[in-house]
């Protein structure tokens, strides 16, 4: 039989930094993947292999509920975080309008991700919806008092996420939740970048449902959940989106039990010494900036708030950390920061992500320095990043195995990657 030749390869193993985006599949979650890929299975027949199938997901939901504290909530598989999003905002709205009669009214916040943004766009493009987009602070987060003052008599959901996927920020819930409660309306939270790093007890937190993504916390691609309250299903009357009886109506089509079961092995992974793990990436990020701080001028975003071009920097370069600087409310793996130049032409994130990528570091930009501001992340021109910021932005996020070797290698490609442009 005919081998293929191993690929001897020279260049260093990579240094993936980009773990906001996407993460690597974990081994485990691998192999159970393909063992539920191995046999043809449905998890809504009567068969030994489709009961073993409904029993999976049955643990599944058990074991969610129970991470939540969200005994009395439906735990939904979707397709992924965008799917649940929709799922959420759409039903509420087409409940609220066959109940009311009238055109409900749903506060967001400017920095949610696309999914949320567009699917409140396509609804209010069509007259079946009225939107309010709550702007962030500096730091990305959403003020609580802001979203209060937007409330209506009209106003069928708040959705605000749990952590802004750029700049890492973490949002008040609880007291967004509460916010909302006061005005008997239902709070839904975003927890993709949150989910695989924090627990949280819903119902004490005033959460009525929450999106949630695998691929994000070491689980297959096109893998979701949409965990929601029951007393809003029953209360509002949600239906879902895609037709048919699978997971009581509220998302019909056969479930992808190879991911799904791939996706839950995970999750119980992931939450394994979750303390430790995020100690370990809080340790990893003081480090980070501090290595950086020994090669440049380190700054805060504030003295750029309102500044179009540089504000007067006396050093070559300089690096502003942007998102909160309090790290209780910053995620333990993220840094969004800008490179600023003083002199010459302005810094390009696109030629530092490639002088990276020549060193086998993979980071996102977000942003492309030559994009122009109307295209640049939504996220950045919600806190009026001033061009200069943007054209420079870097977002490093790491993983539970990120290591130090890996931010050594990261910093010597940075400074590489700097020295070209000065
Ligand atoms: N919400 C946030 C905050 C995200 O970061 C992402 C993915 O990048 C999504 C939603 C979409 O998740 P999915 O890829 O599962 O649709």
């Amino acid at each position: 039989m005919y081998i293929m030749p191993t690929v001897q390869s020279n260049k260093k193993p990579s240094v993936y930094l980009d773990n906001n985006a996407t993460t690597t599949l974990c081994r485990q979650s691998i192999d159970t993947a393909i063992k539920w890929m191995r046999d043809p299975v449905n998890p809504s027949s009567d068969s030994r292999r489709g009961v073993e199938a409904r029993d999976m997901l049955e643990d599944g939901r058990k074991y969610i509920k129970q991470h939540c504290s969200a005994k009395n909530y439906s735990v939904i598989y979707t397709s992924g975080a965008s799917e649940s999003n929709s799922l959420i905002i759409r039903s509420t709205v087409e409940a609220y309008i066959k109940c009311k009669k009238t055109k409900p009214h749903i506060i967001t916040s400017s920095t949610e991700h696309k999914s949320i943004l567009k699917t409140c766009e396509a609804l209010r493009e069509v007259g079946m919806l009225d939107v309010t987009y709550v702007k962030p602070g500096a730091s990305g987060c959403i003020p609580p008092s802001l979203i209060k003052k937007e409330i209506t008599p009209r106003t069928c959901l708040i959705t605000i996420m749990g952590a802004n996927n750029e700049l890492g920020c973490i949002n008040s819930l609880k007291e967004i939740g509460i916010i909302a409660h006061e005005s008997k309306i239902p709070f839904h939270s975003d927890f993709v970048q949150l989910f695989g790093k924090f627990k949280y007890n819903l119902p004490l937190n005033n959460i009525d449902a929450i999106s949630v993504s695998f691929h994000k916390l070491c689980g297959p691609i096109g893998c979701g959940l949409l965990v929601v309250n029951n007393d809003f299903i029953k209360g509002y009357g949600i239906d879902g989106q895609i037709g048919g009886t699978q997971q009581d109506g509220l998302r019909g089509g056969t479930q992808n039990v190879p991911a799904i079961a791939g996706a839950l092995v995970a999750m119980r992974h992931t939450f394994i010494n979750r303390k430790e793990k995020n100690d370990k990436m809080y340790a990893l990020r003081t480090y980070t900036i501090e290595e950086l701080g020994k090669k440049y001028t380190i700054t805060g975003y504030s003295k750029y708030m309102s500044t179009p071009t540089p504000g007067e920097i006396s050093v070559p370069i300089e690096i502003v950390i942007l998102g909160q600087r309090d790290t209780k409310r910053t995620l333990p793996n993220t840094i969004l920061l800008s490179v600023v130049k003083a002199k010459g032409a302005p810094f390009c994130n696109v030629k530092l992500k490639k002088a990276l990528d020549k060193f086998n570091v993979i980071v996102s930009i977000g942003s492309a320095c030559n994009t122009s501001s109307a295209n640049a992340s939504h996220v950045l021109n919600a806190i009026n990043a001033p061009d200069v910021i943007k054209r420079g932005v870097l977002r490093i996020s790491f993983c539970d195995i990120t290591t130090k070797k890996d931010i050594k290698q990261f910093i010597s490609a940075f400074v590489e990657g700097v020295n070209a442009q000065k």
